[in-house]
């Protein structure tokens, strides 16, 4: 997810005009890290499309910038060439305009891997993280009892024998409390084949679509080192 799936980046630049009090380095920076909406389904890498790299609107998608006084320029002002390429983030600010400042540019994104530069990388901090199982003795269970009621509210729930984390993010704050009492009669498992994976996206990609065209991904990958494996003797 973070290195191999493709996404849309501004690649190239054009500047025809920039009176701001950024110099052209910085503008093109900040421009090239603006999440530029994804369709994973219509578009083909640069290198690898029939136009052989000359750039067609199956491999490239182009985006003009003309704003001319005082105000605030944001990402919403790249104007996309076919209305389907639209900044959906378009409040990323660039460069604040002051009065007879000008800015007009051109810029082409192209599909791109988090591996080749973090402008292609349209996942961030994936994860996972057991998903505790947490048991008392039922005859425990006032001291369970006088245990909770010491809690923050809405940390656990509690069951016949055992206790629910309201949300599993929280087990480190669960087990402080476990320490600081010296609880003993409350255990703590975390159960390996119960996963809970998170991760967020930059908004290129739908975290759907990322996480269906990762598991593509990785499948590929696996057939591929399964045929090289055959090959050996
Ligand atoms: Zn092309």
């Amino acid at each position: 997810m973070l290195s191999e799936l493709p996404k849309l980046a501004i690649e190239n630049i054009i500047i025809y005009d920039n009176t701001t009090t950024l110099f052209d380095e910085i503008v093109s920076h900040r421009i090239g890290l603006i999440p530029i909406p994804t369709d994973l389904t219509l578009l083909n890498f640069h290198d690898e499309c029939s136009c052989k790299g000359e750039g067609c609107p199956s491999c490239m998608v182009r985006y003009t910038l003309s704003k001319e006084g005082a105000g605030m320029v944001h990402s919403g002002d790249l104007q996309a060439s076919e209305e389907s390429w639209k900044i959906t983030e378009d409040n990323v600010p660039i460069v604040e305009l002051f009065n007879n400042q000008r800015i007009i540019l051109e810029v082409e994104a192209i599909l791109g891997r988090g591996k080749d530069h973090a402008k292609w990388q349209s996942v961030i901090s994936p994860g996972y993280r057991f998903i505790p199982k947490i048991r008392f003795d039922p005859k425990d269970i006032k001291e369970v009892e006088s245990f909770i009621k010491e809690l923050p509210k809405g940390l656990v729930t509690m069951n016949k024998d055992t206790l629910e984390l309201d949300d599993i993010k929280h087990l480190s704050v669960f087990e402080s409390y476990l320490q600081k009492e010296k609880i003993d009669f409350i255990s703590v498992e975390l159960d390996e084949s119960h996963i809970q994976f998170h991760f967020e996206t930059d908004g290129s990609l739908n975290a759907k679509d990322a996480l269906d065209h990762s598991i593509q991904i990785f499948e590929e990958k696996l057939d591929e080192f399964e045929k090289k494996l055959k090959k050996i003797k």
